[in-house]
């Protein structure tokens, strides 16, 4: 079943209002749509939601597509954000159409690039994916914070999981930058680092945001 890209909007605002943020239905006019709308008319005929007294109510056979949905959504973030370097308001738009274009699969390639992240730019869980729980059973998740690093460990850095903006370029001018590798040469009282030929000291809740791939 392919959703459109308005009832997978409804099922996923649904599923985090359910699943998150301890609501039990939504309003659909708070989404600025009629009960009649085309796209819940879709959702309900699937039987993923219910409407009841004007209200939406997620189905269990909507919740594994709702998850699915939130999961591909902040997965599209972890991309456009880590990878791709879009912070701004059009990052935010690229992600609201990426994460339609996500489909099985996709999700799966991606994810096992960013090796298996757990939590969106805003610190929100991703939901794992089959490959998640696969990684997590071999041991394959190789991707710790610097803080977990001993000292005269050697890594690559997978991402930077922050949405303070100041520090994410106080860390992109120390060449703090996915891809880059980084050696860490003391972790206490401070975490020293050297990226390129360059050496660096940060405190423990900035080493606390750079993940990275031991080597
Ligand atoms: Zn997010
Ligand atoms: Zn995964």
């Amino acid at each position: 079943m392919k959703l459109s890209e308005k009832a997978e909007d409804i099922i996923e605002r649904l599923w985090i209002e359910v699943e998150e943020e301890g609501g039990a239905f939504l309003d659909p006019e708070t989404m600025g749509l009629a009960a009649e709308a085309e796209s819940v008319r879709e959702l309900t005929s699937n039987a993923l939601i219910e409407l009841r007294n004007g209200m939406l109510y997620i189905r269990p056979e909507g919740r594994e597509v709702g998850r699915m949905t939130v999961r591909r959504h902040r997965l599209a973030e972890r991309l456009m954000m880590d990878v791709l370097n879009l912070r701004d308001e059009t990052g935010q738009q690229k992600v609201c159409q990426f994460e339609h274009l996500l489909t099985e699969g996709v999700d799966t390639k991606i994810c096992t690039m960013l090796n298996h992240p757990t939590t969106c730019p805003h610190g929100k869980p991703i939901p794992p994916g089959e490959c998640c729980l696969e990684a997590r059973r071999s041991g394959d998740l190789g991707v710790v914070p610097l803080t977990e690093c001993k000292s005269g460990q050697e890594g690559e850095i997978a991402y930077i999981q922050t949405d303070d903006s100041k520090k994410m370029q106080k860390l992109m001018a120390m060449g703090v930058l996915p891809g880059n590798r980084i050696l860490l040469t003391q972790a206490f009282p401070s975490y020293i680092f050297k990226v390129g030929f360059s050496e660096f000291a940060i405190d423990t809740a900035l080493a606390r945001e750079i993940f990275v791939r031991k080597l």
